[in-house]
């Protein structure tokens, strides 16, 4: 990851010197937000002790803990750390874990992957596309239409009532 970062890096450098307008144009659709970059005590100061270890050092709350893994209502749920929508409850399924589960993020856009090797064998990290802050894992055993379970903390999340999400 960090040598596509480079190696993109170069490029937009190049692109600035050369004045490549094609090169120019894939740098700005690298992503879709532009990213919130907060200090380690700006996040101390705005979450609570849980969810800084979560959020922003991947930790992960302890199963059937968490308030949201058996919520049921119709909404939408946020990123904790910049209100960022995520998942639709409409995507959301009764997985057994303990967790929050989904089959789909609210749009592709708004989440990132990454491979961790935490517990000794490659996992798929989730985390927020705008933030960076770590939201869970997804696994390839989840429900049809996708097949995917995003396996989120509930401590990663808020839940947005229907009425009161906001229109684009
Ligand atoms: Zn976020």
């Amino acid at each position: 990851m960090k040598f596509i970062l480079t190696v993109t890096s170069i490029l937009f450098f190049l692109s600035c010197t050369t004045k490549n307008p094609s090169l120019q144009a894939q740098d700005t659709n690298h992503s879709k937000y532009e990213k919130i970059i907060k200090s380690d005590d700006e996040w101390k100061q705005e979450l609570n002790a849980l969810e800084y270890k979560v959020l922003r050092k991947a930790g992960t709350e302890r199963a059937f803990t968490g308030d949201l893994w058996d919520h049921k209502e119709d909404g939408v749920y946020t990123c904790r750390g910049c209100a960022l929508p995520l998942f639709d409850s409409k995507t959301k399924f009764k997985s057994g874990t303990g967790w929050p589960s989904y089959y789909e993020p609210i749009q592709a856009d708004n989440i990132e992957l990454d491979i961790d090797y935490v517990i000794g064998y490659a996992r798929k990290e989730v985390h927020c596309a705008r933030c960076d802050g770590h939201l869970g894992h997804v696994f390839d055993d989840g429900p049809q239409p996708t097949g995917l379970r995003y396996c989120i903390n509930s401590v990663s999340l808020d839940f947005v009532e229907r009425e009161r999400v906001e229109k684009p």
